[in-house]
């Protein structure tokens, strides 16, 4: 459990900054072969803890362990494999052309750790956005402080004996706590920050990153549309969605937020994806072993707050609805006939709430997704290549699944990450690598140079030669 802030936890933090501070040239100087080995025996001390990962998240939410292996060790046990397959050839100083003028010399992209960072990570998948930047940080070589959230304490409990376990606190470093440690952190200066979070936070993370020009990464969240249009197959289509859309009870920032369906789809859809809920969760789905709750009350009454508001506005729950305060327990849920203006349809919902708006021509579907925030992600579920090029070539958003949800997160070889609002920078695989390296531009004169010929004084012969 996060102990409460004080002058000691202040005097902890700074000394473990100071040591990483005095440590992290010789962490940069690492070979390939020495951060692979510490990959290496990062996935094994997760192994060992497995069990204890399995409790601790159920303990903190009722994660099914299947979804723990699934969408919390194995993504993290993935990234660990990819980048020490190829962190050899990352390394590798990268030679670039050079223009006929710089003849003489050669040129080369040197990739040096950034040094110090911070990773500053959310609740609702406690150890993938914790450890997945990590591997990237421990890759490009460089020191860490971890700073997970408040809200899943016993899992913390088990990432910190991990990380103790697997390394050297002048070099990884788990700090607990919740806003008060985060902001004495940022405070710090850091080379590099790497932020998952609500927008709203990311803005104060920059702010304050702004403060040293220390470099960030911010994986933020929004609201993600799912259009499902006149040509899909909504039966092969419907459980996709229903399991991005319900799987961690909807605590995903790559969740499908909103569905936007052709108005010829409606009915069949909503039938369809409610008949797909049983089948994940049975018929009451607070019985099921495999059905999350909401992380703490604030959120549960959150999300509460927001149901009620699109009723009384005149939406109508299609499917669901049951809520259980004891318990933070609220059943997937599907609303139609949702008001634009409702809380729904204008904050980022992150949990098991569908709204369902109808659409009759394609401008309106652009038109409702530009008018908000660009999303972190947006789906288009359609048999016409003619519908989804035209629905990607008219929006912007940080990836897009076709026929799809939330899975091209797993894919390393593609950048995961949102645009403006939604996110800054790339993560994951070589692209979380680059985030944490610094690019270093390094050109080797080994012959007499141009410039030499061409300093002045400007004679008429040099004059000519630059005309
Ligand atoms: P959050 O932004 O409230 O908290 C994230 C972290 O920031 C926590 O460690 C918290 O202690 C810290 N924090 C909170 N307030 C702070 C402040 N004022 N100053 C400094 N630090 C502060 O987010 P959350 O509730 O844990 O997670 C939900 C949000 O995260 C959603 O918006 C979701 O979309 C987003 N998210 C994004 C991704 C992604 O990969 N893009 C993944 C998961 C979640």
């Amino acid at each position: 459990m996060a102990t409460p802030f004080n002058e000691t936890e202040i005097s902890v933090i700074e000394s473990i900054y100071a040591k990483q501070k005095s440590n992290y040239f010789t962490i940069g100087k690492t070979k390939a072969r020495e951060r692979i080995q510490k990959l290496k025996k990062l996935q094994n001390v997760i192994f060992t803890f497995r069990k204890e990962l399995q409790e601790a998240m159920w303990k903190d939410y009722r994660k099914p362990a299947a979804e723990v292996d699934l969408t919390e060790i194995y993504p993290v046990i993935q990234e660990i494999k990819f980048a020490s397959k190829h962190l050899k050839r990352w390394m590798k100083p990268k030679r670039v052309a050079k223009p006929i003028t710089m003849i003489g010399s050669s040129s080369w992209i040197h990739h040096e750790p950034k040094g110090m960072s911070l990773i500053i990570a959310p609740w609702n998948y406690p150890m993938q956005l914790l450890f997945a930047p990590l591997v990237s940080a421990i890759a490009a070589g460089n020191t860490v402080i971890l700073k997970p959230s408040e809200f899943t304490s016993h899992t913390v409990d088990v990432l910190k004996n991990i990380v103790s376990e697997a390394f050297e606190e002048q070099e990884i470093a788990v700090v607990e706590g919740g806003v008060e440690v985060s902001t004495a952190l940022l405070n710090m200066k850091f080379n590099h920050i790497f932020f998952t979070g609500a927008p709203e936070i990311g803005k104060i993370v920059m702010a304050a990153a702004s403060k040293h020009l220390a470099s960030v990464t911010l994986e933020l969240g929004g609201k993600s549309p799912t259009i499902i249009d006149e040509t899909a197959n909504i039966k092969a289509i419907v459980p996709r969605i229903a399991w991005a859309k319900f799987v961690n009870a909807g605590q995903i920032c790559i969740a499908p937020d909103y569905a936007i369906v052709h108005e010829s789809k409606k009915e069949e859809f909503i039938r369809s994806m409610g008949q797909q809920i049983t089948k994940h969760y049975g018929d009451d789905a607070a019985n099921s072993s495999d059905y999350l709750r909401i992380i703490s009350p604030k959120h549960f009454l959150r999300l509460k707050g927001y149901l009620e508001n699109t009723i009384e506005q005149g939406g109508k729950i299609a499917h669901g609805g049951t809520l259980l305060e004891v318990e933070n327990y609220i059943e997937p849920t599907l609303v139609e006939n949702v008001p634009m203006d409702s809380d729904v349809m204008k904050y980022e919902i992150f949990g098991p709430i569908l709204p369902i708006i109808t659409y009759k021509n394609r401008q309106e579907v652009i038109d409702l997704i530009n008018s908000k925030e660009k999303p972190l992600a947006l789906y288009v579920y359609s048999r016409s290549k003619k519908n989804i090029k035209y629905f990607i070539e008219n929006t912007s958003a940080g990836g897009t699944c076709i026929n799809m949800s939330a899975v091209h997160v797993g894919n390393p070889n593609l950048p995961f990450g949102g645009i403006n609002n939604s996110g800054i920078g790339k993560s994951r695989g070589h692209y979380g690598f680059l985030e944490f390296t610094n690019e270093r531009s390094v050109l080797h004169q080994k012959l007499p140079s141009a410039v030499e010929f061409m300093a002045p004084p400007y004679t008429q012969l040099k004059q000519r030669l630059i005309d």
